[in-house]
This record gives structure tokens, sequence and C-alpha cells, in this order.
């Protein structure tokens, strides 16, 4: 197997590198980011890989693994400001939405002008997301949704919602689902900030109360929602760049190891500290290599399936132990907070414990993953 890139691929490399040095904030000022979104957005970084008559850059995938990758390795501002409508959004209504709906919506999530967020989960409705119940009906010209979302992050500073509701419970529990694109200020919608163990809170509970939305604001046909929805999300084309992460994470960890005290001595000559830190650099490269696999099929011209699973679960893993390992290296300060005299770097290692369900839970649970492994990679009998 060869991982080498191409000369062409390299120089783009080269090009990366160069706009980096040039554009990237050296104080963090609201202006110097601001500027590096603008130039980045000039360049059409912004929506790399969507198609250039929808304002994209057109970029194939070689390139946006390389544009990511050096993008992490520089601890870049990230590629655009809306997440969640450059992640799906965008690449839905490239596929799926109408002329206008493309016109009105995606310059505005290249621009980071809105905020999008996300309405699939419900009280009762997370990994088995196609029980959602949320409610339809059409009303001449408009539907009108009544129902609850859960764990909807950023709900309270977004725009707009891409949500799922229950247009029909006629056929199979995938067949009646339909997208809509909602305004946020709609009447009608009422969100409640839910609070996480950290002390913040960044989702929300979002209630619909006979909120009537235009048909025109359909993304896909009627009861064709699933299918928006699952190509949307397998849009996210490569999870290679996410090692850079961990990779990052490791070698600060390291850093801890040396400037903290384990049993009178050095933390990071302490042989069991030693050992699941080697493991973890073991665990981290094997993703790194797994991701140039998923980028070789890929470039062959496969479509990626289930083998994404694979490190999605690896990820989950490693962050919960990182961040694990991290308070046990500080010993009897690893309780400590932000703000508390002894606490390591500010309490950045006490977030990361905490902030674990954010990469663990969202887009799929550990059992899960576990489960499409288990089915769809190894043939195992399907789950009961
Ligand atoms: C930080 C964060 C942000 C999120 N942001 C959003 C968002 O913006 N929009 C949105 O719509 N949702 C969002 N979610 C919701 C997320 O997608 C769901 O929480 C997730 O899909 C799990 O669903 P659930 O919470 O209903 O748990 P459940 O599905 O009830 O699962 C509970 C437990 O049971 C296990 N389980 C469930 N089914 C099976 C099975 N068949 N086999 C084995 N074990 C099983 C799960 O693994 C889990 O351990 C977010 C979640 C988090 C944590």
């Amino acid at each position: 197997m060869d991982f080498d890139f191409t000369p062409e691929e390299e120089a783009f490399r080269a090009e990366v590198q160069a706009f980096i040095q040039a554009h990237i904030p050296k104080s963090g000022t609201a202006e110097e980011i601001q500027a590096w979104q603008k130039a980045v957005r000039e360049k059409r970084w912004v929506g790399f890989s969507w198609p250039e008559e929808v304002g994209g850059g057109g970029g194939g995938i070689a390139q946006q693994v390389i544009l990511k990758d050096e993008m992490a390795k520089a601890r870049a501002p990230a590629l655009g400001s809306c997440f969640m409508g450059l992640a799906w959004v965008g690449p839905a209504l490239t596929e799926y939405g109408t002329d206008e709906q493309k016109q009105t919506f995606i310059p505005d999530i290249l621009d980071g002008k809105v905020q999008w967020c996300t309405g699939y989960s419900e009280p009762d409705s997370g990994s088995d997301l196609a029980s959602l119940k949320c409610k339809c009906v059409r009303d001449g010209d408009t539907y009108i949704v009544n129902g609850q979302k859960i764990w909807t992050s950023i709900a309270m500073w977004s725009q707009w919602i891409i949500l799922l509701v229950r247009t029909s419970g006629d056929g199979s529990k995938h067949d009646g689902i339909t997208c809509l694109l909602v305004p946020m200020d709609s009447e009608g919608i009422t969100v409640r900030p839910i609070k996480n163990m950290s002390g913040g809170a960044v989702f929300a509970e979002v209630f619909f109360d006979d909120v009537r939305v235009p048909v025109e604001n359909r993304l896909g046909e009627e009861g064709q929602g699933w299918k928006v929805t699952v190509s949307a999300l397998a849009h996210e084309r490569s999870s290679i760049a996410e090692v850079q992460g961990l990779q990052r994470s490791l070698a600060e960890l390291k850093d801890l190891a040396r400037s903290c005290k384990k049993n009178g001595r050095s933390a990071a000559e302490d042989p069991g500290i030693r050992g699941r830190i080697a493991r973890a650099d073991a665990r981290i490269e094997a993703m790194r290599l797994n991701g140039m696999r998923y980028l070789t099929a890929q470039l062959r011209g496969e479509k990626l399936g289930s083998e994404t699973s694979v490190n999605k679960l690896h990820r989950a893993e490693l962050e919960v132990e990182i961040g694990e390992l991290a308070l046990e290296i500080q010993g009897s300060r690893g309780p400590l907070a932000k703000g508390a005299d002894e606490v390591p770097a500010d309490g950045k290692w006490q977030r990361m414990a905490l902030s674990w369900p954010e990469v663990v839970i969202g887009g799929g649970t550990p059992n899960i993953q576990r489960n499409i492994i288990a089915e769809r990679i190894l043939g195992l009998p399907k789950d009961l």
C-alpha cells in the first residue's frame, strides 16, 4: 500500500502551509479571526469539496485530507464558522435542494452569516432515530409541526434548524419522515437550554407548538427525510484530521506527565503511566493507518460504509482515556477546577475529562458503533 501523495498534492500542501503562515491569527483578536475567515472563504476553502456551481471549492478528497491535516497541525481556526451548516445542511441542500433553496441558503452558510442547528433527536428517539414522533400535518401550503426535540446543540444561538418530522405513520418507520428547514424565530418555537456537567449549556430542548412552516421549506420529497439525512451525514468524507487533534492531546499529556510527580519522581517515569501513554500512542497510529485505508479506498472510487465506525469508536475511547489519565497524573490536583490556584493549565484537562459526551455520544454511542462493527463488518448475528 502506497501512502505517498503525488507531486501535485504535495504542491497543494505547500500552498496550504504558505497560506497558513501568512494568514493565521497571531494574537487571536476578533478582527484577526474575521480576516482569517474572509481569507479562507476567498480561497474557496470553506465548502472545499462542494461543487463550484454552488460556491464551493470543487476540491478532491486527497486535497481535502491535506487541507484539514495542515490546518489541524497548525491549530488554525475552523474553516468556516457555521459547523452544522457546513457539515450536513449544505451538502444536503446541494443534493436535494431546489435551485431557490440553494440560492437562498448556501451563500449564507459559506459566508458564516447564519448558524444552523440540527433537530433530529427526541426524548425517546436517539440511537433509534427513525422512531421519531414529532408530528407534522399539511394544511394547504403550510405544514403544522407539534412535538419536541432534545440535545439540540447551539439551538439558542441558531437562526435556522434542519428538522426531521413525522408526516406519516404508514409503511416502514423510515418512510414517514420528512425534512424541513425552519426559522428558529417562527411563532410557537420555545428553546429551553440544558446545563451540562461542566456547568455550561450548549444544547437545548426545543418545543414546537403549532409551528407553521411553508411547504417550500421542505428539503426533498415528503416522506423522504430519512434518505436526505443519511446521504447528508455521509458527506463528511474523511476523519484523518481528527488524528492530529489526538496526537496533539497526547503530546501535551506527555508534557503534563513530565511536569507532575508520582511517588516522589516524575510521573513520566512511572511504569503504569508510561504503559498507558504507549498504548494510546499505538491506538492513535492504528487510527491514522485506518484513515489512510479509507482514503485509499475512496480514491479508488469505492464508497465508504460501516468502516468509519472503527475510528469513531477508537476516538471515543481515546478521548475518555486521555482525559482520565490526565486527572490521574495530576494526583491530588485532579479534582480541582478552573480558577483554583494549583490547577495545571487553568483546568483545561478537567474540562476535557468532563466533556467526553460530546465525542462519545454525539453522532452515535459506542454500543451502536460496536453493533455496526459486529453486524456489518464482522458478519456476526444481528443484535436482538
Ligand atoms: C454533546 C451532544 C450533542 C448532541 N447534539 C445533537 C444535536 O445537535 N442534534 C440532535 O438531534 N441530537 C444531538 N445529540 C443527541 C445524540 O445524537 C443522541 O444522544 C444519541 O444518538 C444517543 O441517543 P439517546 O441519548 O436517546 O440514547 P439512547 O438511544 O436511549 O441510548 C441509551 C443507551 O442505550 C444504548 N443503546 C441504545 N440502543 C442500543 C442497541 N440497539 N444496542 C445496544 N445498545 C443500545 C446506547 O448505546 C446508550 O448507551 C447530541 C448528543 C450529545 C451528547
